[in-house]
């Protein structure tokens, strides 16, 4: 690279450095310490893109930072961190970490021992892609880039800091990051670095879920998701991270481009859809495949609501392989969802490769038209029930308002008090008698 270009790369970096990550480094240099800007936001800033969080790593012990600023919390001590906090906003809280080099991963998810007292350099080879390993020095006005990372940028590639089967077998997580980066940063996955990944799966197999869940989220929340899902597939990744749907896919780059179609918060929904049941009744919820993808995206530690909204998304994707939608059809399909998840149905109906127009026409009127689907979108109440027709409380409240709700699936003018009260008249009679 030509100096000409080291002084443009230098003079982005400086703009970019926020206020108060020179205020850090300022203050740990003038105690005689090195101080530099280094990972995700370097990189993001050369990148030209709106960077994250600013970390800084640091020559000073974790005691020397906790001594030299007002206010500090431990937060990762026992990895080097310290939270400075110049102010009450996010963007004034600094995690400045000292350098450290690691000593062998024996597990594969926490290095043995974290070594202190390390060089700038070593700091940075302990890092897992070229391009997250680039430093800079506002005070100084230095770059300090020893493994090519200007250069991977400029190409739009992701290597691997030194040997990748041994960075990727150290931690498992790695060869996820790797590929959620291919992801978020759209760059092409080194061949060389993507042939280590093999070896490195027993390792991911190691890794905790919660972090692995992290990298599919966040792979997930990107521009193009395809880009990471399909080196996930042909890695083996996926085979790995998620068998059972791994399985189930015959064509990749269809699977992975639903995902791009599909937009973000009905994603993970798309990612799992090869795990409906082609069998299934086009016409209803597929519980079975439900309950499965539960049990799937629980042992990710994905959150209850993910789990939920993805299950009930997987459960009903098969729905548009349904024709001749009757609008009771399309009614009785959208109650049997939870409220918050009939939407998001309907977007991931969209991210068919042929949408199924007619169904989700029918749907959008359905939502749009605020039909009863739910037993608490009747005119009526069990209390009410119980008022009208002096009855007791009892499951045979509940199991005339389940076949009151489906007579208003069939006929939504039904639904006003009077016409209901009198149905459940009628219906007591059956109820009660048959109970
Ligand atoms: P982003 O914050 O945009 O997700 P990032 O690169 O900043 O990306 P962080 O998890 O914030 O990622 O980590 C900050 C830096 O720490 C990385 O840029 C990288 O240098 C290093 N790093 C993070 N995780 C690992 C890891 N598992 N192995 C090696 N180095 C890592
Ligand atoms: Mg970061």
């Amino acid at each position: 690279m030509t100096d000409a270009t080291e002084d443009q790369v230098k003079r982005l970096l400086a703009a970019a450095v926020p206020a108060t990550v020179r205020e850090v480094c300022a203050k740990l240099a003038a105690a005689g310490h090195q101080a530099v800007a280094v990972g995700g936001a370097v990189r993001d800033a050369l990148l030209g893109r709106e960077a994250g969080d600013w970390d800084v790593a640091t020559s000073a012990t974790p005691h020397q930072v906790i001594a030299l600023f007002r206010r500090t919390a431990p937060t990762g001590i026992e990895h080097g961190t310290v939270l400075v906090i110049l102010g009450k906003d996010d963007a004034s809280k600094i995690e400045v970490t000292t350098f450290r080099g690691e000593g062998a991963y024996s597990d594969a998810r926490r290095p043995d021992h974290v070594r202190f007292g390390v060089p700038l350099v070593e700091d940075l080879q302990r890092r897992d892609l070229v391009v997250n390993a680039i430093a800079y020095d506002p005070i100084n006005d230095q770059l300090i880039d020893p493994f090519g990372g200007r250069e991977d940028i400029a190409r739009r590639r992701l290597r691997a800091v030194g040997d990748p089967v041994a960075r990727f077998t150290e931690d498992g997580l790695r060869v996820m990051r790797a590929m959620r980066f291919a992801s978020q940063l759209e760059f092409d996955l080194d061949p060389e670095t993507e042939a280590g990944i093999a070896a490195a799966l027993p390792s991911l197999a190691k890794v905790s879920r919660e972090r692995v869940s992290v990298e599919l989220r966040k792979t997930l929340a990107t521009r193009q998701p395809s880009r990471g899902l399909v080196i996930a597939k042909r890695t083996a990744i996926l085979l790995s991270v998620l068998p059972e749907l791994d399985a189930r896919i015959d064509d990749p780059s269809e699977w992975a481009s639903r995902v791009d179609r599909a937009i973000p918060r009905v994603r993970l929904g798309a990612l799992l859809a090869p795990l409906a049941d082609p069998e299934a009744d086009p016409l209803h919820l597929d519980r079975e495949v439900v309950n499965r993808v539960l049990v799937i995206l629980r042992a990710l530690k994905f959150s209850n609501l993910e789990c939920d909204l993805a299950a009930q998304l997987v459960g009903i994707v098969h729905a548009s392989r349904g024709s001749e939608w009757t609008p009771v059809q399309v009614r009785r399909l959208l109650s049997e969802l939870d409220r918050d998840k009939r939407v998001p149905a309907i977007e991931l109906w969209e991210s068919d490769r042929t949408p199924n127009r007619a169904l989700i026409e029918e749907a959008r009127r359905v939502i749009t038209e605020g039909h009863a689907l739910a037993i608490k979108d009747l005119a009526i109440t069990g209390k009410d029930l119980m008022t009208a027709l002096d009855m007791a409380p009892g499951p045979s409240i509940g199991r005339i308002l389940v076949l009151l709700l489906e007579r208003v699936i069939e006929d939504p003018s039904l639904n006003d008090s009077k016409q209901l009260l009198q149905a459940a008249q009628r219906l007591e009679l059956e109820v009660g008698h048959g109970a």
